[in-house]
């Protein structure tokens, strides 16, 4: 059993290469960084309020995404279905495979990050069947490490990256949050704080971010992005407000608006997170009953 997991590591980490070789000449400085095994301490990345944060540590785009191709420039908050209907998993559904290599307590979380997502949306995630030939492969990848996911369907089996906890700290399970989050990547939605219109609700102090990551922090044009949604503070998928510091204490990101303290959080959808999946897979479309359906949970079970 131990062999035939290591084999299938290996099987899995050889896959993963491959990609990085194909996708290499698109986008060399997002999928290939000199990728730091975590973010040490002198790089700042921790504060007092914000724990060193696994999502920062994989180098890749913005953080967590791995660039399959070259269509970054052409994203919004959510993938556009009608430019690239190939990133959509078809019917919302999305087979999905865990790896035996997790511990059950943290296989326990994930399940419960894909429940929390089958129950608020239309869309299904089904334990693959071993045939369908498009997945999710939810496995603790070891390079780049930490919490990352390609964004929208890639094709095949497609890694999803929760790092377990270990001895040096943050970890990508100590709660579902962080799962949903990466998962929301691989369904088609980018970070919040990437809308056009961001600069109205947040300040970025780009002299608070460490160089290399500066580029995490940019904007797209309105010219690729529509949003359906108010800018949401509370997003699982948003930043937090020290995310890529330089130094302890100093913040990167900023609400604007008064009487928001905090930015984005790794607990579980918001309720503009909840609405914003349920558009993007047309749940609101199937029918009225669909629609107050999930109106009502967002509405109710969303943060
Ligand atoms: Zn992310």
């Amino acid at each position: 059993m131990k062999l035939l997991g290591l084999l299938v590591s290996l099987l899995v980490f050889l896959r993963c290469c491959c990609h990085a070789r194909f996708t290499l000449p698109y986008v060399p400085d997002v999928v290939r960084p000199p990728v730091p095994e975590t973010v040490s301490n002198e790089t700042g990345t921790e504060t007092e309020d914000e724990p060193m944060d696994p999502e920062v540590s994989p180098g890749l785009f913005q953080g967590d995404m791995a660039l399959n191709n070259d269509f970054y420039n052409y994203w919004r908050v959510g993938i556009r279905f009608d430019v690239f209907p190939e990133k959509l998993w078809k019917n919302g559904i999305v087979p999905y495979s865990i790896s035996p290599l997790y511990e059950p307590s943290d296989q326990v979380t994930i399940i419960k990050a894909i429940r929390s997502i089958n129950f608020m949306t239309c869309i299904k995630f089904v334990p693959w069947d071993g045939m369908a030939k498009d997945y999710l492969l939810v496995w603790p990848i070891k390079y780049p490490r930490g919490c990352w996911s390609f964004v929208g369907r890639y094709g095949g089996a497609q890694i999803v990256s929760l790092q377990p906890p270990d001895r040096r700290g943050p970890n990508c399970l100590g709660g579902e949050g962080r799962a949903i989050h990466e998962l929301m990547h691989a369904l088609g939605i980018f970070h919040e704080q990437s809308r056009w219109d961001r600069d109205k609700f947040v300040k970025v102090h780009y002299d608070n971010i460490i160089p290399q990551y500066k580029s995490n922090f940019e904007k797209q044009s309105l010219e690729n992005t529509t949003y359906s949604f108010e800018y949401d503070y509370d997003s699982i998928m948003h930043y937090g407000k020290s995310f890529f510091s330089k130094k302890k204490g100093k913040h990167t990101i900023t609400p604007k608006q008064p009487g928001v303290k905090m930015l984005g959080q790794r607990k579980g959808m918001s309720v503009g997170d909840c609405l914003k999946l349920n558009d993007l897979y047309g749940c609101f479309n199937k029918s009225a009953k669909s629609r107050r359906k999930y109106y009502m949970i967002c509405n109710f079970l969303g943060i």
